[in-house]
């Protein structure tokens, strides 16, 4: 059996819109960028959403819009991708990198509030919503939530929702929890464009400010140019803007997966409970913990964590899953061991406890709506046969 770590779904309607677009001869922003805006922005229940061509444009034009300036503190999960806080350093900010819970790999309102204490400065906090859980931004049975501590300190919040779609928090949608939310279409996430992502917010005043900014800082986007009253040729610039929005071909990829992004996280699911029944008193073994309904949850990744009374080391079990082959990946090796980040702000293994017990064991198994429950229990026979001994 050969099991990949990712494998694309597409196939539904992307062919027939790109072949609409191609028909159009219009590839660039256009009526299909506003398609999937309108619709991405009902899904999520918010008021603006905004296409660009990644997350990471996605988050540097948030940080943008709220302002944050040179020598600003910004509070980051250090259990997160690259992206998420190199946008900072685009700001001439820097991150203020946090330890996460062990078993969600999610920031919690304690680790937050800690951090605040500390570093008081900081008035701005990018949240990851790891693997496709939302992190606990409401208010719990362990007391307030993420939200609450930010609106005491003055903190707004961008979620990084890369992982993130569709998910939930009680009845609220990741992309409304915060002040700016950020979405990744990128090839393998939970739906995709290829590249591409998508901001949203209930602002009015940071969406007009994205808006712009997404394209040059020119006051209104090229496609209404060209149907609006006004001559063709007259914009103004308003600002040094970026080049970061969506092309028509990527939105008209991304009208097709949103309309099967509940079907496939379905899928996903399905895949997650198996492994959750299947792989439950694998000794030297933790399952990802689930801090809410198993709907609610995106399911973006399904990592494992080799504890200290696994028989074999992380990288050896990859290896032999691999020899299996069965592909898999590690999630994350945390920021503060990257050399840029550990050397420019000092940081220390040691004041990281939860990123580090799982940064030691962890796996993410294949997860994703063509997987088979035959490959599936081929996967969990093999985990059993190589850790559970
Ligand atoms: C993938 C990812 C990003 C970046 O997404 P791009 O669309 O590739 O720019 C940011 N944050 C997290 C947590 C991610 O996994």
């Amino acid at each position: 059996m050969s099991i990949p770590f990712a494998r694309i779904s597409l196939d539904g309607n992307e062919m027939r819109y790109v072949r609409e677009v191609i028909e159009s001869g219009w590839l660039t922003s256009a009526a299909k960028v506003q398609e999937l805006e309108r619709r991405f922005a009902r899904a999520v229940g918010c008021s603006h959403a905004i296409a660009v061509n990644s997350c990471t444009s996605a988050l540097h034009l948030a940080l943008e819009a709220l302002g944050v300036e040179a020598g600003d503190r910004v509070l980051v999960p250090t259990m997160t991708f690259t992206a998420t806080a190199e946008v900072i350093r685009y700001m001439q900010a820097d991150p203020v990198f946090l330890d996460v819970e062990y078993g969600t790999c999610l920031l919690t309102p304690d680790i937050l509030r800690e951090a605040v204490r500390r570093r008081p400065q900081a008035k701005t906090l990018i949240v990851v919503h790891y693997g496709g859980q939302a992190a606990g931004m409401l208010a719990g049975s362990g007391g307030p939530g993420i939200v609450a501590v930010c609106r005491e300190n003055g903190i707004r919040i961008i979620e990084d929702a890369a992982h993130a779609f569709p998910a939930r928090e009680g009845d609220a949608m990741v992309g409304t929890l915060g002040d700016i939310a950020c979405f990744s279409f990128y090839a393998n996430k939970t739906i995709t464009t290829g590249e591409g992502g998508m901001v949203t917010t209930a602002s009015d005043d940071y969406a007009a400010r994205m808006r712009v900014m997404r394209l040059h800082g020119i006051d209104r986007d090229i496609w209404s140019r060209f149907t609006a009253e006004k001559p063709s040729w007259e914009y103004d610039v308003v600002a040094p803007g970026f080049k970061y929005n969506m092309p028509d071909i990527n939105a008209a990829v991304g009208l097709a997966q949103l309309e099967r992004a509940e079907a496939m996280r379905a899928e996903r699911q399905r895949c997650a409970r198996f492994y959750l029944d299947r792989l439950a008193d694998v000794p030297g073994l933790d399952l990802p913990r689930i801090r809410a309904r198993h709907e609610d949850h995106a399911w973006h990744l399904f990592p494992v964590v080799l504890n200290e009374r696994s028989s074999i080391s992380r990288d050896r079990c990859i290896e032999r899953l691999a020899e299996k082959g069965i592909g898999t990946s590690v999630h994350y090796k945390p920021l503060h061991r990257m050399t840029y980040y550990r050397k420019t702000y000092n940081l220390r293994p040691g004041d990281f406890p939860g990123a580090e017990k799982t940064w030691r064991g962890c796996i993410s198994l294949p997860i994703y709506p063509s997987l088979k429950n035959e490959e599936l229990e081929f996967v969990c026979r093999s985990i059993r046969e190589i850790v559970g001994t």
